[in-house]
C-alpha cells in the first residue's frame, strides 16, 4: 500500500545528512531540531505555533485536556474515524458521542451535529479523512453559536485546504501525526499540535511537559509527551518536499479517476469545489466489496479497508453507543476499499492495479 523505502532512497542523501547532524549535537530531546521543525510546520499550516509531541494519539488528548475537558464532559466525533479520535476522549474520562458522516466526502456530516449538542458538549472534533477536509464552515458556525472549541483531527490531510485556508488552521486546535505512512511521515512515531492562540500554546506545552513551565514545578497534572529529536530533522527535510509529495498523490488519483470513469459498479473519491484533497488514501466505493477484497487478494493486488467496523459499534464502546443507529457510517464500513496511494505509484502499476479491480468488479456484477 505505501513504498516507505523507494521514497527514502531519493532523499536518502538530505535524510542522512540530518540525522547526522542529531547525532553530531547530542540535542536529543527538545533543543534546536525540534524548534526548528515546529517553526516551519506552524508557518506551512498557517498557524501561530505548533508544538511538538510523540503521536497523533497523544496530539489528541492533549488537545482535549488544554481546554480542560475532564470526566463528564461530551465530545462530538465521527463514528468513521480511527480510534485515536475518540479513544483519546474515554481517556480522560469524558465521552465521545458519534454523529454520522456525509457520504459523499466521508466526513462529519454538519447537518447532523447541532442535535447531539448538550450542555456537556466541550468540543466537536471533525476529522479530514482520507485527506479531505470536512466541511468546516458551518461546524465553526455551531461553534460559535454554542460557545464549543472545535477541534480538527489532521492526522490524514496536512496540506490540503478548505477554501483556500489550509486544514489544521480552522478550528481552536489541530492535531497532526507523523506516523510513517502518513502524508508526511516520520521513520517512527511523531505529532503535533496546532493552535494560534497563545494562551492554549502555552497550556499544551506545559501539559506535554509533566504539567510544569519551570523545571520541578508541576502546576497540573500532564504527561510526558516529546517529539523526538531525530524524527524532527527528519520531518523538517520532508516537510520542504511535502508539496512535491502531494502532487504526485493527486497525479496518481487523477490517473485512477480516468481508468475508473467508465465503470458503472465503481464510486471515485470525491472532491469538494472548495476542498484541495490531499489524497492519504484513495479510496472507492463499490457494492461487492468484500468479493472483490477476496479477489484482488488472490490476484496480490495491495488494498486496504479503512475502516471495517465504525467506532460506535466497537466492543470499547458498546455500553455507550449499543442503540445508536448512523446508516451513512454503517453503510460506508460496507462498501469502502482503499488502492495503493503513496509517492513512488508509477503508472504502469496503477494500469495494472486498475485492470484487475476493474475486471472483477464488472464480473461479480454480472455473476
Ligand atoms: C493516524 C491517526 C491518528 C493517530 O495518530 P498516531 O500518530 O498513530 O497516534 C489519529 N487520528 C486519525 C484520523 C489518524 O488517521
Amino acid at each position: 500500500m505505501v513504498d516507505l523505502r523507494g521514497q527514502y532512497l531519493r532523499l536518502k542523501e538530505e535524510i542522512d545528512a540530518a540525522v547526522n547532524d542529531v547525532l553530531d549535537s547530542t540535542r536529543f530531546i527538545r533543543g534546536p531540531f525540534v524548534t526548528e521543525f515546529e517553526t516551519a510546520l506552524a508557518k506551512y499550516t498557517q498557524v501561530q505555533h505548533a508544538i511538538g509531541v510523540a503521536n497523533g494519539t497523544d496530539a489528541l488528548q492533549i488537545a482535549y485536556m488544554a481546554l480542560g475537558i475532564g470526566p463528564g464532559d461530551e465530545i462530538i466525533t465521527p463514528s468513521f474515524t480511527f480510534i485515536s479520535t475518540a479513544e483519546a476522549a474515554s481517556l480522560i474520562g469524558a465521552t465521545p458521542v458519534f454523529v454520522d458522516i456525509d457520504p459523499k466526502t466521508f466526513c462529519l456530516d454538519p447537518n447532523r451535529v447541532e442535535s447531539s449538542i448538550t450542555p456537556r458538549t466541550k468540543a466537536i472534533v471533525p476529522v479530514h479523512l482520507f485527506g479531505h477536509s470536512a466541511d468546516m464552515d458551518p461546524i465553526l458556525a455551531l461553534g460559535a453559536k454554542y460557545n464549543i472549541a472545535i477541534i480538527e483531527d489532521n492526522a490524514q490531510a496536512i496540506g490540503a485546504t478548505y477554501k483556500g485556508s489550509k486544514t489544521g488552521s480552522l478550528g481552536t486546535l489541530a492535531c497532526c501525526s507523523f506516523f510513517p505512512s502518513k502524508n508526511l511521515g516520520a521513520y517512527g512515531d511523531g505529532g503535533a499540535i496546532l493552535t494560534s492562540n497563545t494562551e492554549l500554546e502555552a497550556q499544551c506545552r506545559m501539559i506535554t511537559n509533566h504539567g510544569g513551565r519551570h523545571k520541578y514545578l508541576n502546576e497540573v497534572v500532564g504527561i510526558n509527551s516529546r517529539l523526538d529529536a531525530l524524527q524532527a530533522a527528519i520531518l523538517n527535510v520532508k516537510l520542504t518536499h511535502l508539496d512535491a509529495f502531494t502532487e504526485s498523490r493527486r497525479n496518481a488519483a487523477s490517473l485512477y479517476n480516468s481508468l475508473f470513469e467508465d465503470i458503472d459498479e465503481i464510486i471515485c473519491p470525491y472532491e469538494a469545489d472548495w476542498g484541495h484533497h490531499v489524497y492519504h488514501q484513495y479510496v472507492i466505493r463499490i457494492q461487492q466489496r468484500d468479493e472483490l477484497v477476496d479477489a484482488l487478494s488472490n490476484s496480490g493486488i495491495p488494498h486496504g479497508i479503512y475502516y471495517p467496523v465504525p467506532l460506535h459499534q466497537q466492543p470499547v464502546f458498546e455500553s455507550q453507543a449499543h442503540d445508536l443507529d448512523l446508516p451513512e457510517t454503517e453503510k460506508t464500513c460496507r462498501e469502502v476499499l482503499a488502492l495503493p496511494m503513496h509517492t513512488e505509484l508509477t503508472p504502469s502499476q496503477q494500469r495494472r492495479i486498475a485492470d484487475v479491480v476493474i475486471a472483477h468488479a464488472t464480473h461479480l456484477n454480472h455473476a
